[in-house]
């Protein structure tokens, strides 16, 4: 194994209140006449799965809900970035800004599409990508600033256009903002706009444990670039009459479901902004403990409720904690997520020369306890609970002091 500090650990196995990959979506009866009503409709040679009005009234009710002209879906959130970066054409000069602390996906995105990645500091209260850490990095060869609103909290993305406004390239113009909303669908930006009305393209994932999920995978890409969505509908099927494409089209099965999910997102989503204010105000007395922000309006939807250990318990004490809650009180909880670039190898080799200390120190206090709104009060009182008790049992042999 290696012994990289942010390693994540894994606790997986047997817990009572297990975390990533086992968390999942919320399915009501609602969801199951629906799947029930498409599967009837097309269980029938005449007709089959493909033609799909359903993927068309699901993207016109996500575009209509986020207040934005366009949205295109797609088989995952992945594919829906790397389409969106395919469509800037980089060149191998052509960088692209983006957080250290990070999902994997997007940084691999950025590589595949032949870019050069470019990272930035994380804000160390809201851990998003710190405005000013980003206009240190930026140069000639911007092209873009890729924004992840991290595990929920939305970022304001009203620095990064004054950014991109201000450092035109000299050939393409004002660097494009491209925002990862896979952990943020629902929210609303401090301006009050939905997420994924702001910014030039945004993406979402529907996978099993976002926010509203389609069976598993799915995702979709918003914007007002009438060219971004025209060209994305190409690439998704096989580039219409002369260009590359592929097919990344998400199921009629899927967006039948997402239709009635995407009904029910505010409603999800306020149950688990609920739960997360409601442990945030349980732990706010553990002095070794550093929590999320308390955000309202929509502009911290809690994807995952972040806890910071003092920077004593850095690295070591902090995997002691999360073995400690896993093996003593069944309580998973995952490092969301650590440093890309010493996680990834192939992020590591395409970043060399690039460190960002206060992102690999920040990664290194992370835990993140499962979070969940259809855990029962009953639970979520048990998880508050052990956390006190896992964090005091820790203070005994490892005085912050
Ligand atoms: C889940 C996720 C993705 C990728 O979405 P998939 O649909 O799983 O491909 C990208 N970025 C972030 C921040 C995510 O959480």
């Amino acid at each position: 194994m290696p012994t990289n500090p942010n390693t994540v650990p894994q606790h997986t196995e047997g817990l009572r209140w297990p975390v990533e990959p086992a968390q999942g979506g919320w399915y009501t009866d609602a969801e199951h006449q629906a799947l029930l009503k498409v599967w009837t409709e097309s269980d029938d040679w005449r007709t089959g799965w493909k033609q799909c009005a359903y993927c068309g009234a699901f993207e016109d009710a996500f575009a209509a809900h986020t207040g934005v002209e366009h949205a295109v879906s797609f088989n995952s959130g992945g594919t829906a970035m790397e389409m969106v970066l395919r469509h800037l054409q980089l060149a191998p000069e052509d960088e692209v800004i983006s957080c250290a602390l990070n999902f994997v996906g997007p940084h691999i995105a950025v590589i595949g599409q032949g870019g050069r990645l470019v990272l930035a500091e994380p804000d160390p209260v809201t851990l998003n990508l710190d405005p000013a850490d980003t206009e240190r990095v930026m140069s000639q060869h911007t092209r873009a600033i890729l924004i992840t609103h991290w595990n929920g909290a939305v970022a304001d993305l009203r620095p990064f256009l004054d950014l991109a406004a201000a450092h035109p390239h000299p050939v393409h113009g004002p660097p494009v903002v491209i925002v990862d909303a896979a952990r943020a669908c629902g929210g609303r930006t401090p301006s009050g706009a939905r997420v994924g009305a702001e910014g030039w393209a945004t993406v979402f994932s529907f996978e099993s444990k976002k926010l509203m999920t389609t069976l598993g995978q799915g995702g979709m890409v918003t914007t007002s670039d009438p060219k971004l969505a025209e060209r994305l509908r190409w690439l998704r099927a096989y580039g219409g009459r002369d260009q590359w494409g592929t097919n990344q089209m998400l199921s009629k099965a899927q967006a039948a479901v997402g239709l009635v999910q995407l009904s029910r997102l505010d409603e999800m989503n306020s149950a688990r902004v609920l739960r997360a204010h409601s442990r945030t105000r349980a732990l706010a007395d553990i002095e070794e403990l550093t929590l999320p922000p308390t955000l309202d309006n929509g502009q911290h939807l809690y994807y995952r409720h972040n806890l910071l250990v003092p920077e004593k318990w850095a690295g070591a004490g902090r995997h002691e904690l999360m073995n400690h809650l896993a093996n003593r009180y069944g309580v998973g909880s995952i490092i969301s997520d650590p440093v890309t670039y010493l996680g990834h190898g192939l992020i590591r080799e395409h970043t060399r020369g690039q460190r960002c200390p206060r992102a690999e120190q920040l990664a290194a206090r992370l835990l993140c306890p499962i979070l969940h709104p259809r855990i029962s009060p009953g639970d979520e009182a048990a998880i508050c609970c052990a956390i006190r008790q896992a964090t005091a049992d820790l203070v005994r042999t490892r005085p912050t002091d």
